[in-house]
C-alpha cells in the first residue's frame, strides 16, 4: 500500500480532538467486524473516494483555521508506513495529530507514537465478550497492549466504551472503568449505542440502552475514578 486510502472526511469539528478545531480523515479498512459498526462502508479496503494529495492541498489551505487533524476509520494504523508518511507531512504543516484507534496494532502505534499527540482508544467490552463483538480472538489482548504502549508515551488519551447492551452490561462498564483507571488513564468516555443496523432477532430495547446513563450510583462511581468523564448521551 503506497498511499493512504481516504473514504470519508469531516472538514470541521469541535468534538473529535479535545479542545481543538479539527478535521477528521476516515481511512479505509478495518480488521474487525463489529456488529454495531456505523462505518461499514469503510471496513473493506479498496480505492478511497478522496484523492490523498487533493486532501493534503486542502489541508494546506486550512493552516491557521484548523488546529488538528484526526485520523480515524476503519482503523487508520492498517495503512502502516503510508500513514506515518502522511501524518508526518500533515504534522509539518503545524497541525496537532490525533488518532482514533481500535487498538489492534500496538507495534504500529509504538512506531507512530512520535507523530501523534493524542489518541482516542476503543475499549469495546470485557475480555469475555471481545471476540463475540469484534470477530477477532486476540483483539482484547492487542487493545490492552496498545493502551500500555500509549501510557508509556505520557501523552493524553481518551478511552471510550460504546454501550451496546448486547455486548456490555452495566456491571461490565463499571469493571472496564476500574481497569482503565488502574492503568493511570485520566480521560474516559461513555458513549450511547445507537441502533443503526439491528436485525429482528437481535434487537435492543431503549430501556437497556438507557440503563448505562440513568444509574446515579454508577455515574458517581465512574466519575470518581477519572479526572474527566464524558457521558456522550
Ligand atoms: S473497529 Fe470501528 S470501524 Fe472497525 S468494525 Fe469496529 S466499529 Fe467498525
Amino acid at each position: 500500500m503506497n498511499s493512504i486510502q481516504i473514504g470519508g472526511l469531516v472538514s470541521f469539528t469541535t468534538i473529535d480532538y479535545p479542545g481543538k478545531l479539527a478535521a477528521v480523515l476516515f481511512l479505509v479498512g478495518c480488521p474487525f467486524h463489529c456488529e454495531y459498526c456505523s462505518n461499514r462502508h469503510l471496513i473493506e479496503t479498496g480505492a478511497g473516494e478522496y484523492d490523498p494529495e487533493k486532501v493534503f492541498d486542502w489541508l494546506k489551505s486550512r493552516v491557521g483555521k484548523l488546529e488538528a487533524v484526526v485520523f480515524s476509520g476503519g482503523e487508520a494504523l492498517l495503512h502502516e508506513t503510508a500513514l506515518y508518511d502522511y501524518m508526518r507531512r500533515v504534522r509539518d504543516l503545524g497541525f496537532s495529530i490525533g488518532l482514533h484507534t481500535n487498538g489492534f496494532y500496538p507495534n504500529r502505534l509504538s512506531k507512530a507514537a512520535d507523530l501523534i499527540d493524542w489518541i482516542g482508544l476503543d475499549y469495546k467490552a470485557t475480555k469475555a465478550n471481545y471476540e463475540k463483538l469484534t470477530g477477532v480472538n486476540i483483539a482484547y489482548d492487542q487493545m490492552i497492549q496498545s493502551l500500555d504502549v500509549w501510557k508509556k508515551t505520557g501523552k493524553p488519551c481518551e478511552v471510550r466504551v460504546t454501550c451496546d447492551p448486547r455486548f456490555v452490561s452495566v456491571d461490565d462498564l463499571v469493571a472496564i472503568a476500574h481497569d482503565v483507571a488502574s492503568r493511570g488513564i485520566k480521560d474516559f468516555a461513555v458513549q450511547r449505542y445507537v441502533p443503526h443496523f439491528e436485525d429482528e432477532k437481535n434487537r435492543t430495547s431503549a430501556a437497556a440502552r438507557n440503563a448505562f446513563f440513568e444509574n446515579d450510583s454508577v455515574r458517581g462511581e465512574i466519575n470518581s475514578l477519572f479526572e474527566n468523564v464524558i457521558w456522550r448521551e
